[in-house]
């Protein structure tokens, strides 16, 4: 199926460019040109097998014609700069290579590879509820926590690719109501509590109750008084967690996303409580809703391929000085 959208305020992107968003499911496609966004379909995502892997993609940019000139990939792991090695702990096929590099020998293109939550970040900064804002955290309360920052416009990707992470760390100390075994490694990370997995888990361990988080959200706008402990208790950890990251970043907007982020009311909990918590006063909403809803992966990834793509142009690619 082919869907096509303007992409309002993508003015920016001159060439054209394959972007990607790609999960543990899927791999989504897309081509950006100008301010077109033309989506042009999506596979299953080759989990096993690099080769497979790339063939997926090399499937798509042999389709596009005129070729791309550069390939961007929003994906669910987390890429060292130093190495350029990723972490894709859903697609062990491409756990540890050096992802762009190999692609690029493949599709024999420029690709830049990106992590997923950074990407939204990017797309909310220039094109959501981040625009004329000068630091955005982007939050993601998805499955579980993740995040990205952008200032001036420019996607912080700091040591380790791991810029953003605010849902790690053991900030819940030994309380065992909201400490559990978080995948990184350590206990009573937000992570384990914040995003749709934790609420289930929070409202788990108060009432002895599984209920999947849609379940808890609905009973928690109808009322009923377990759920609204549980919400209540989440929107607690959340918003501290958020009011150490607005303090120390000095973030202007904090977009939210992910599943939970779309609950309106709990979004205006979370940021009335964050605003509450950090040291600024002010009565602007700051904890808000994403407003980059469609692709922010897509859009995101094509959004770095242009600023990429934009800097070289910009940047002399040989000096020369002419003899006194
Ligand atoms: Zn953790």
């Amino acid at each position: 199926m082919i869907e096509t959208r303007r992409s309002p305020g993508a003015a920016s992107f001159a060439r054209s460019i394959l972007s990607f968003d790609i999960g543990g499911s899927f791999i989504k496609a897309a081509i950006v040109e100008g301010e077109r966004t033309t989506i042009l379909g999506r596979v299953p995502t080759p989990l096993d097998d690099a080769d497979h892997f790339g063939a997926a993609l090399r499937g798509f940019l042999d389709a596009a014609n005129p070729g791309p000139d550069i390939v961007t990939i929003s994906i669910a792991g987390v890429i060292d700069p130093e190495d350029g090695r990723i972490r894709c702990a859903n697609i062990p096929g491409i756990d540890g290579r050096r992802l762009a590099r190999d692609l690029e020998t493949t599709l024999s293109c420029e690709v830049i590879v990106a992590n997923d939550a950074d990407c939204f970040a990017l797309a909310e900064a220039h094109l959501g509820a981040g625009q004329g804002k000068r630091i955005v955290f982007g939050a993601i309360l998805g499955t579980g926590v993740g995040g990205g920052l952008v200032i001036d416009g420019q996607l912080i990707q700091g040591a380790g690719g791991l810029t953003g992470e605010w849902g790690h760390g053991p900030i819940a100390g030994g309380n065992k109501a909201t400490s559990f075994p978080c995948g990184c490694g350590q206990t009573g990370c937000l992570d384990a509590v914040g995003g749709a997995r934790g609420l289930e888990r929070l409202h788990d361990s108060l009432h002895g109750r599984r209920l999947d988080s849609h379940a808890i959200i609905q009973a928690w706008q109808a009322g009923e008084a377990a759920a609204a402990t549980t919400v209540a208790l989440h929107v607690d950890l959340v918003s501290t967690g958020l009011a150490i990251v607005v303090n120390t970043v000095g973030a202007s907007t904090v977009p939210v996303g992910g599943g939970l982020g779309s609950v309106s009311a709990l979004v205006q909990d979370i940021d009335r409580a964050t605003r509450a918590k950090i040291l600024r006063r002010t009565e602007e909403p700051l904890v808000v809703q994403a407003k980059c809803n469609q692709n922010p992966g897509i859009v995101g990834a094509a959004l770095l391929g242009a600023m990429h793509v934009k800097r070289q142009t910009w940047l002399p690619t040989r000096v020369t000085t002419s003899a006194a």
